[in-house]
């Protein structure tokens, strides 16, 4: 059985060191293929190195709304205008707004900056991108809107906004991650309930920690089986027809024919 792992921190430390036990763990189990997002540069050039090694790795190029406390050096614009001619397939993220853990809001004008960076090369460029968007749905829905991106390149990694906005992100037509926190029964679940499984991915967003029936576990792509079991169960359907249509999904918001 394939699967994927739509948001993943490959480039950081703990996954990058050790990349062939992981990559052998996993290809083992199934997986298809794994965005390495990044959180900034210097793990943008990791997540490159890392597709060179391995097919079922792409690159997320991003900077994250936690890291944005200035301009983006204009050589790191230059570069990674360079990197978005030259590298495929290719996912922007993690990208976004958040206005949750970011409290400081001197920070807001920055982050919007950076974001509309990258979404005005998705635009250009026809790059998917893969959107952090904590306590600044609706912000980031209105600044989405203002671009023509097709809804099938945007994916809403780990919502946990305002149904509301949910409602309207899907109506959109876009893809939401679901995350391995489904499996500790969080507010997540509603996304799994309310929308289809044809609008939905799955991802770790490894290595964060979760707490599931008890135990702790870091995230990587070896949890995605379970929370696919998860996803049969509530939208009652088999785990191959599960795993064909997530397979399906993952494709076509990955440009990948
Ligand atoms: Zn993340």
């Amino acid at each position: 059985m394939q699967f994927h792992d739509a948001h993943c921190h490959l480039p950081i430390n703990y996954f990058y060191k050790d990349i062939d036990n992981f990559m052998k763990q996993w290809l083992d189990l199934g997986l298809e293929y794994v965005v390495g997002v990044s959180m900034k540069y210097t793990e943008i050039e990791k997540a490159i190195e890392l597709q060179k090694k391995y097919k079922q790795i792409i690159p997320g190029f991003g900077i994250h709304p936690w890291e944005v406390k200035r301009n983006m050096p204009e050589e790191q614009i230059n570069k990674i205008s360079y990197h978005v001619a030259t590298v495929s397939p290719l996912v922007f993220g993690e990208i976004g707004l958040d206005h949750h853990f970011i409290k400081k809001e001197q920070y807001y004008p920055l982050q919007e900056e950076v974001f509309r960076f990258f979404l005005n090369l998705s635009e250009q460029y026809s790059i998917p991108i893969n959107i952090h968007s904590k306590g600044a749905e609706e912000r980031v829905y209105e600044l989405l809107d203002s671009f023509s991106i097709p809804p099938s390149n945007i994916l809403i990694h780990w919502y946990s906004g305002p149904k509301k906005i949910l409602y309207k992100f899907r109506d959109k037509g876009v893809f939401f991650s679901i995350n391995p926190s489904i499996l500790g029964g969080s507010t997540h679940r509603f996304v799994l309930e309310k929308v289809e499984l044809e609008q939905l991915l799955t991802e770790s967003d490894g290595n964060v920690k979760y707490w599931i029936k008890g135990e702790r576990i870091i995230g990587s792509p070896a949890i995605i089986p379970q929370i696919m079991e998860k996803i049969a169960e509530v939208k009652n359907l088999s785990m191959d027809e599960v795993s064909e249509v997530l397979s399906r999904n993952f494709k076509e918001f990955a440009n990948i024919s």
